[in-house]
């Protein structure tokens, strides 16, 4: 076996069994990106192999074309756009409910939709949003496994390395993925469970200090973060209700909580472009005031970036706040992946929309009301957006007003023993 097949087949062992961390008896439905390229037949197969030998009772492959996308958005008829896959939500709502295992392999053309109708975009994100929201609560409540890898494509690689040449770019990004994922050292199973066990480690010095706010300070940025009472920030990898541990994003450096939805304020320039549902927007600033974003520039993709905050109530307002250190194995690849799992994972981020309820003491088992009154948004998108640098310093303030250094120039500032 070349040293290529080798990877391929450690990378599908690894998204089996720390990302979903498939357990024996359960179902696992495993939802792939459609290429001509056999690579990614290949890596399913070996996932596959993988869940059955760590006993999964049955796996599911659900191959995803994402021209069917452009075919709808050119051809269908009006009345086609507020309405979304409803077999493959009952499917999903199944396998969730019954704590299955969920896998996603993503990859595609970061500019396939790139000159569509940002309405009937907007409508359809809309549609699959508001009837997908309860699989996300069902998660936040511990229900099943879910985790997101990613495949290298050709129009994918095309985007993303332009300075390479053309036969080789496929190869590259595949490398790329292979090293951030830490799949090219000898066991990267236990690589990953001690990474794990150091992201946790900050996440559990940050809930222990309780910060009021969290200040992040940059050029073009100026921004304060309120916390919520009894935030929680969650990092390396989940817990579900049946105490299985497990990895959501597969790569992952990233520490994460919840903002006090209306206490948010100044202004935040983003670090790097975002690619939302196939449209880069790029350039950006956004501006909050008691948590409201009440201004925005863009110098590219302005028209998405005002469908995506005129979503709904909740769109206009913060659910996630991130610390991603400019020295994890992503960032120092210096390159832009156009996708939000690998460019999350690079850099401080906030997210626009819904908050995991997981980020707050008690959250999953509170009513809507109670959740609300704790400081919780509601929303039925969740939109990354990055913000960090190298030249980003973040404090935390204290309630009793002491600032205390989290991040200098990108990286973390504080110990952990
Ligand atoms: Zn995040
Ligand atoms: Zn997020």
């Amino acid at each position: 076996m070349s040293n290529f097949e080798h990877n391929l087949k450690k990378y599908a062992d690894l998204l089996v069994r720390v990302g979903n961390n498939v357990q024996p008896g359960s179902r696992l439905m495993l939802q792939a990106t459609l290429d001509d390229d056999p690579t990614i037949r290949r890596l399913v197969h070996y996932a596959v192999e993988a869940a059955y030998k760590a006993g999964a009772s049955f796996v599911k492959v659900d191959w995803r074309d994402e021209m069917l996308t452009k075919i709808r958005l050119e051809n269908a008829p009006d009345e086609s756009f507020d309405l979304t896959d409803e077999f493959y939500f009952h499917a999903r709502k199944t396998i969730t409910e019954e704590g299955g295992n969920i896998m996603f392999m993503i990859g595609g053309d970061p500019d396939l939709l790139a000159g569509q109708d940002q309405d009937k975009i907007a409508r359809m994100k809309k549609a699959t949003g508001k009837l997908f929201r309860p699989i996300s609560l069902l998660n936040d409540q511990g229900y099943g496994t879910w985790t997101i890898g990613a495949i290298s494509m050709k129009v994918w690689a095309d985007k993303m390395l332009p300075d390479v040449p053309e036969d080789e770019r496929v190869e590259k990004l595949w490398d790329l993925i292979f090293k951030v994922c830490r799949v090219d050292l000898d066991d990267p199973v236990t690589a990953w469970r001690e990474h794990a066990a150091n992201l946790k480690a900050r996440a559990d010095y940050l809930s222990k200090k309780q910060y009021e706010k969290i200040t992040f300070s940059a050029p073009g940025t100026s921004l304060t973060v309120g916390m919520p009472d009894n935030h929680v920030w969650i990092g390396g990898g989940e817990s579900n209700n049946k105490n299985v541990e497990y990895m959501p994003n597969i790569p992952t450096e990233e520490v994460f909580s919840m903002p006090h939805k209306y206490r948010v304020n100044g202004t935040v320039r983003a670090s790097k472009p975002l690619n939302y549902g196939g449209t880069l927007i790029d350039k950006f600033s956004i501006t909050f005031k008691e948590g409201k974003i009440v201004d925005f520039t863009a110098e590219k993709g302005a028209d998405a970036l005002q469908k995506l905050i005129d979503l709904d109530e909740g769109a206009r307002f913060l659910g996630e706040v991130a610390l991603a250190p400019s020295s994890s194995p992503i960032a120092q690849t210096g390159r832009l992946f156009y996708e939000t799992l690998f460019d999350e994972n690079a850099a401080n981020h906030l997210a626009i929309g819904a908050p995991y309820r997981t980020n707050i003491k008690g959250g999953p088992e509170m009513t809507d009301e109670q959740f609300y009154a704790a400081g919780g948004n509601d929303s039925i998108t969740h939109v990354d957006f990055m913000i960090g640098s190298t030249e980003m310093n973040v404090n935390g303030v204290t309630k009793d007003g002491q600032i205390e250094p989290i991040m200098r120039g990108g990286d973390w500032a504080f110990d952990i023993s």
